[in-house]
């Protein structure tokens, strides 16, 4: 990783729509809490030119000299023959696992409580290898790639997770009884991988019955993790997020063998509201939260997450999106000086780990 000085240089690829400006309230919020971490631009944008790949190559380089980047989402035209940087992003720097939290922030309303899910998806292959092709007109073929290799990496990153972050349980989520082989493996794997785990419970379920039970009966997923391959962790990611209050409020981490890239679960541009300062930027403050644990800067990210937490919750400061009138500067501002009060209390708060 690239740390001069005591500093860490990490890459920020601010994407489109509303990811610009919220890396500059990111920034805002780092410089109050004298976060030591600079930031090394990588604009990458929707775009159809030449010079996309040249930009695209040079934010690899970035990521791979500081270990570490913020991403906000590129939009990906319909046109664009090319596959999306997003996708490219997470299959060139191997980042195989992808990990979102969906913990219920008490005051924001959303249609179940009290819920804390660790959903773990495999990032770089399955449904989303890029592989179509029409051999003839009026037929294409999507190519779905399962491999021993990477679906033993992320079935024994979950379990791994789980012993290390203290979860009771592992769902793993296929479709094995139509996908025979391809989930099948999946599921084989998962169930062998699970006897060298005896203090982690395992369950398998099949991915329509978890869509239904997870809107349901979500409860019976918390203190869990919910395993799963590609697409349907994509979906199934969302729909926990949605639960929680929606795309505006949960971070989403892309980890790999040497890299990490940090961005918000659901993966929006959220061009519709970007420059309006509606967006709700607490996705991205944790995301941003969820690098500094990664660098072991946890204190600076304790410290922003309280802030942010005390926003939310007790003074209520709430954006459109979740039910309120609170404008994006307005939590912004909110969690400056609530980290501004605290540097001057020059004692360090309870952590609420959101
Ligand atoms: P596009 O269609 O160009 O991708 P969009 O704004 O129409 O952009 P998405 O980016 O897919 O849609 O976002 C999906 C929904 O989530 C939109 O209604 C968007 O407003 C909302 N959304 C995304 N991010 C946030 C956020 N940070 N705060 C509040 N709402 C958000």
């Amino acid at each position: 990783m690239a740390r001069y000085g005591g500093r860490q240089t990490v890459t920020v690829l601010p994407g489109d729509g509303i990811g610009p400006e919220m890396f500059s309230h990111v920034q805002k919020v780092f410089d109050t809490a004298t976060v030591p971490v600079d930031f090394e631009m990588a604009p990458l944008r929707a775009d159809l030119t030449i010079k996309r790949d040249e930009d695209f190559e040079n934010a690899i380089i970035s990521i791979q000299r500081n270990g570490v980047a913020l991403k906000g989402n590129i939009e990906t035209k319909l046109e664009d023959p090319h596959i999306p940087r997003n996708m490219e992003l997470r299959s060139r720097l191997k980042l195989f696992a992808n990990i979102v939290h969906c913990v219920s922030i008490p005051t924001v309303p959303s249609r179940h409580n009290d819920l804390d899910i660790v959903m773990i998806r495999e990032n770089t292959e399955g449904e989303y290898s890029g592989l179509e092709h029409s051999p003839q007109p009026g037929v294409v073929e999507s190519l779905k790639i399962a491999t021993k290799v990477k679906i033993e990496q992320i079935v024994r990153f979950a379990f791994d997770y789980a012993v290390k972050y203290n979860r009771t349980k592992v769902t793993a989520v296929h479709k094995a009884n139509i996908q025979k082989l391809g989930d099948g493996l999946f599921l084989k794997i998962a169930t062998e991988m699970k006897e060298q785990y005896p203090q982690i419970q395992f369950q398998s379920m099949i991915v329509d019955n978890a869509s239904m039970q997870l809107v349901s009966r979500p409860q019976q997923f918390n203190g869990g993790i919910m395993l799963m391959p590609n697409l349907y962790g994509n979906i199934i990611s969302n729909i926990a997020c949605g639960l929680v209050g929606g795309p505006g409020l949960v971070s989403g981490m892309n980890i790999g063998e040497k890299y990490a890239i940090f961005e918000t679960a659901t993966r929006n541009t959220g061009t519709a509201i970007s420059g309006k300062n509606i967006a709700n930027p607490t996705a991205f403050f944790r995301a941003s939260c969820d690098m500094l644990r990664y660098l072991g800067l946890d204190n600076y990210a304790n410290f922003i997450s309280d802030a942010l937490f005390i926003a939310l919750t007790e003074q209520g400061v709430h954006t459109k999106d979740i039910g309120g009138t609170a404008k994006t500067s307005d939590l912004v501002e909110a969690v400056i000086k609530n980290i501004n009060a605290e540097m001057k209390k020059q004692k360090h708060i309870k952590f609420y780990g959101i």
